[in-house]
């Protein structure tokens, strides 16, 4: 729209220049007017691309999935376009929710449902996303208004909301529930809850959603000070859930209820709140695009760059009932899942039998096994020439069995060994 309005300026221009009378150019002069004033008012309206119907992996500059579908040509993953089916809930849209908001967005996740009962503040610049024009907007509205922009393909719903109420719970369990987006989805509505939330009674909350829904989630915390975090994935039954060994009370031997303390403000950075949101949703994207190792905890001391990981098995003597029931679960429905990973094994190898590794051989390399080596000698030293002699001994001769090595020492010869170093020391 800039450059057209710009054209008319030009086409104007040289009307203006080709009148004799310099009395008509005054109008010109007008329109010129109101044209700059357009043009300026066009820069402020923010442009909005149409929605994409497919995502295509055609390598143009006006193609938004372009560089994501490439990971299918590069063998990274093998279906990048089913990410439009997937579902994920993003509980605490603050400094690590706002940019795994993002970052999912930018890469074209289906839906994203957005849970907060906070408003934009200017204390909140210091990290990523909002915008001091947003303050005073609730959370997720804001949020909204910014990633509809990005991405008009992403559904968004946002819900203003408490978790920690009884209210709050609710309305979060039933949307958690609602199978619009994927009717023939099995469980959940959603694939997956991210919570991104700052304290322990939201924390358990969601816990409670999840192991009531059968729901897998992944959790996420940075510290107060604001110099480390984590990301953990949570299956009810399988692994512990949050009930059974908070993350932060394992990592560091401090109960996170002694640490929300009234008044007292903790600190936080970009950079930690960046890196956390960034494995939080690369683990996501390897968790719904199937590749890659799925971190079951990841950790991030950033004062001394280091990356602990660690599994945690269920608690049997957690004190959520629901998880208990989860973990009587997955254990009946082990021989079940045996069978099913060892069919899976079996087709694989079937798979591998069908198809070659090389089914294409560009360079004709061929695999000549060891009974062709010794025919292809034998027929070659027949096959010499009359006077020529071989510089280098036939295959043959270095295939004779190897000189038997000497007998290892005996115990007598190590008697003899002692007795003589015995006589030496003394
Ligand atoms: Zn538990």
């Amino acid at each position: 729209m800039e450059a057209e309005l710009k054209d008319m300026w030009n086409d104007l221009e040289s009307m203006k220049q080709s009148l004799t009378d310099p009395s008509l150019r005054g109008p010109v002069d007008k329109l010129q007017l109101h044209l700059e004033r357009l043009t300026n008012l066009s820069k402020s309206v923010p442009v909005r691309r149409s929605k994409v119907k497919d995502m295509s992996a055609e390598v143009v500059d006006s193609n938004p999935y372009s560089r994501l579908m490439a990971l299918q040509r590069m063998g990274i993953v093998e279906n990048y376009e089913r990410i439009r089916e997937f579902s994920v809930a993003i509980v605490g849209i603050g400094g690590v929710g706002s940019v795994a908001a993002e970052m999912l967005t930018r890469c074209g996740i289906g839906r994203l449902l957005l849970y907060d009962y906070d408003k934009v503040e200017l204390a909140n610049m210091n990290r990523l996303f909002f915008r001091p024009d947003q303050v005073g907007m609730t959370k997720t509205d804001a949020a909204v208004q910014t990633l509809e922009d990005i991405n008009p393909d992403v559904v968004l719903e946002s819900y203003t909301l408490n978790i920690t109420t009884v209210q709050g719970f609710e309305t979060f369990m039933s949307s958690l529930r609602n199978k619009s987006f994927s009717p023939t989805k099995e469980g959940s509505g959603v694939d997956l809850v991210l919570s991104c939330v700052d304290n322990y009674e939201a924390r358990m909350a969601v816990n409670q959603a999840c192991n009531e829904l059968k729901q897998t989630w992944m959790e996420s915390g940075v510290s107060e000070d604001a110099v480390s975090g984590h990301i953990q994935l949570l299956i009810p039954g399988e692994t512990a859930c949050f009930a059974c060994a908070p993350p932060l009370v394992v990592a560091s031997g401090i109960d996170e209820r002694t640490l929300k303390r009234e008044g007292v403000c903790a600190a936080s950075l970009p950079t930690t709140m960046g890196v956390v949101a960034g494995l939080l949703v690369q683990n996501t994207l390897k968790f719904l695009l199937k590749f890659g190792h799925v971190s079951p905890y990841l950790g991030y001391n950033s004062l001394k760059d280091y990356f602990p990981t660690m599994e945690m098995r269920p608690n049997p003597q957690c004190s959520n009932v629901a998880c208990l029931e989860r973990q009587k679960e997955f254990i009946i429905a082990k021989p079940a899942r045996d069978a099913a990973a060892k069919a899976k094994m079996e087709a694989e190898a079937l798979t591998v039998e069908e198809f070659p590794l090389h089914a294409d051989n560009e360079w004709n390399i061929s695999v000549v096994d060891e009974v062709e080596i010794e025919t292809v000698g034998a027929t070659s030293s027949d096959a010499l020439p009359e006077g020529l002699v071989r510089e280098l001994p036939n295959a043959d001769e270095s295939q004779h069995p190897p000189p038997v090595e000497p007998a290892a020492p005996s115990l007598d010869d190590l008697e003899d060994l002692r007795r003589q170093l015995e006589a030496l020391n003394s």
